[in-house]
């Protein structure tokens, strides 16, 4: 079995650097207060920079269960400079509906989002089939993406508690995507 990772991902695409250096360590301080993750960071998640680990109750509150004494399992921040696709990686898309007609342009969405990566801004990005410009994120994925510039990895954690994850949201103030990938 490989490794999985869940990253709740802000819906706002646009997030400049100052922003998400207060919110990684507002968040990252957060779950230390609270004995979720070790003050230190180690290497225990594949995030660029390393991550603190879960503790015990840190793994009973935010998912109900318990270390499984994995290597890699903690608590990472993904930042990006310029645009973040948050992917659900290994299994690609199921499917990509266009918010206008309601289409499935799951074999266009990758050059899509490549199209949308490498322009200037956040362009509204054109359906192939019906021809309606929409925002990126406003097509319904399965799984779900997340299209931001800050991400917040928990690696090997179960499924998280809605709970957790209303608990979480309340942090940055914003809405996230529950977005979950496997390696
Ligand atoms: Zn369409």
């Amino acid at each position: 079995m490989g490794d999985s990772y869940i990253t709740l991902v802000p819906e706002r695409a646009g997030i400049d650097p100052a922003e998400q250096a207060a919110m990684e360590k507002r968040m990252v301080g957060w779950m230390q207060e609270n004995g979720w993750i070790e003050r230190g960071k180690s290497d225990c998640v594949f995030t660029e920079g390393g991550g603190c680990r879960f503790t015990p109750s840190g793994s009973l509150h935010m998912a109900g269960g318990t270390d499984r004494g994995l290597s890699t399992y903690g608590f990472g921040v993904q930042k990006h400079d310029g645009k973040g696709v948050f992917t659900n990686l290994k299994g690609g898309l199921e499917s990509a509906h266009c918010p206008a007609c309601g289409k499935d342009v799951e074999r266009y969405f990758y050059d899509m989002v490549s199209d949308w990566y490498e322009a200037d801004g956040f362009p509204p990005v054109k359906c192939p089939l019906c021809g309606a410009a929409s925002d990126i994120r406003n097509y319904r994925l399965d799984p779900l993406w997340g299209f931001s510039r800050i991400g917040f990895e928990f690696w090997n954690m179960g499924p998280l508690t809605p709970e957790f994850v209303e608990e979480f949201t309340a942090m940055p103030g914003e809405p996230v995507r529950v977005v979950r990938a496997h390696i």
